[in-house]
C-alpha cells in the first residue's frame, strides 16, 4: 500500500485570487461585447449563471462557462496566467514529501483542462503523481469522491495518508470520512476568489483537524 498526500490547490499551494478575479472580469467584458449590452448587464448575466450552480462542481467549470456564453475559454485563461502566484515554499515542500516516499496527488474543485494550464504554467505538474479534478469524479471535494478515487487508483493506505488544504468542508471534513490525517492551512481563506457566494460559507465551519499550520514549511514538522 502506498502513502499518499492529497494536496488542495487554491489557498494551499497557490494564490489564485487575482487570477480568478481577472478571468471573471474578462468573461464579463467578453459577454458585454458579444451581446452588445452594458458591462453591468453582462455582470448580472454571469452572476445569475453562477448562482444557479452554487454548491455544484460545475460552478468551477470555466470550459462550460465559455461554451454557455460562446466565448474562447482558453484564451481568457492564458491571458491572465501571469497573475497566478505560488505560495512560498510550495515547490520545495512537494519535493520534500516526495523524497519521504509519499505520492503527491493534487485534488481540486477546478476542472482538468484549467488546472493543467495552471500547474504547467507554474512548473509543478511534474511533482504530482496524479491530478484529480472535479470533472474526473463529477463532484465537489466535499463529497469525498476525489479521495475515494485517489485511494483506489494509487492503492493508498488511508491511515498513512494526508489531506492538506485550506477549506474546512472541502479538504478536512470530507477527508476525515476516509480516516486520512488532516492538515488545515490557516492562511488560505483570502487566496481564493469566489465570484458568487458559492463555498464562502465553508470557511465559517468549525472543524477539528489533526494539524493546523500557518505556512507550508511547518509540514516538515509533521511529515
Ligand atoms: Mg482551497
Amino acid at each position: 500500500m502506498e502513502k499518499l498526500v492529497f494536496w488542495d490547490w487554491a489557498g494551499t499551494l497557490a494564490d489564485e485570487s487575482e487570477l480568478d478575479k481577472a478571468v471573471c472580469k474578462s468573461i464579463e467584458e467578453e459577454i458585454a461585447k458579444k451581446e452588445n449590452i452594458p458591462f453591468s448587464e453582462a455582470q448580472k448575466l454571469f452572476n445569475d449563471y453562477l448562482k444557479k450552480l452554487e454548491n455544484k462542481w460545475q460552478w468551477h467549470d470555466y470550459v462550460r462557462i465559455g461554451e454557455s456564453f460562446g466565448l474562447e475559454w482558453q484564451s481568457i485563461q492564458k491571458m491572465h496566467l501571469d497573475k497566478l502566484i505560488l505560495l512560498p515554499h510550495a515547490k520545495e515542500i512537494l519535493g520534500y514529501v516526495k523524497n519521504k516516499g509519499y505520492r503527491n496527488i493534487l485534488t481540486t474543485n477546478a476542472v482538468s483542462r484549467v488546472i493543467y494550464l495552471r500547474t504547467d504554467y507554474t512548473g509543478l505538474s511534474v511533482l504530482f503523481d496524479a491530478i484529480i479534478a472535479s470533472d474526473d469524479v463529477r463532484a465537489l471535494k466535499s463529497e469525498g469522491k476525489h479521495f475515494a478515487y485517489g485511494l483506489k487508483i494509487m492503492k493508498g493506505d488511508p491511515l498513512l495518508s494526508f489531506s492538506i488544504g485550506d477549506n474546512p468542508a472541502q479538504d478536512i471534513l470530507s477527508a476525515k470520512k476516509f480516516n486520512l490525517i488532516t492538515i488545515l492551512c490557516d492562511f488560505g481563506k483570502k487566496l481564493t476568489h469566489y465570484h458568487s457566494e458559492h463555498l464562502t460559507h465553508n470557511f465559517t465551519e468549525n472543524v477539528f483537524s489533526d494539524f493546523r499550520i500557518k505556512n507550508l514549511l511547518e509540514i516538515k514538522n509533521i511529515i
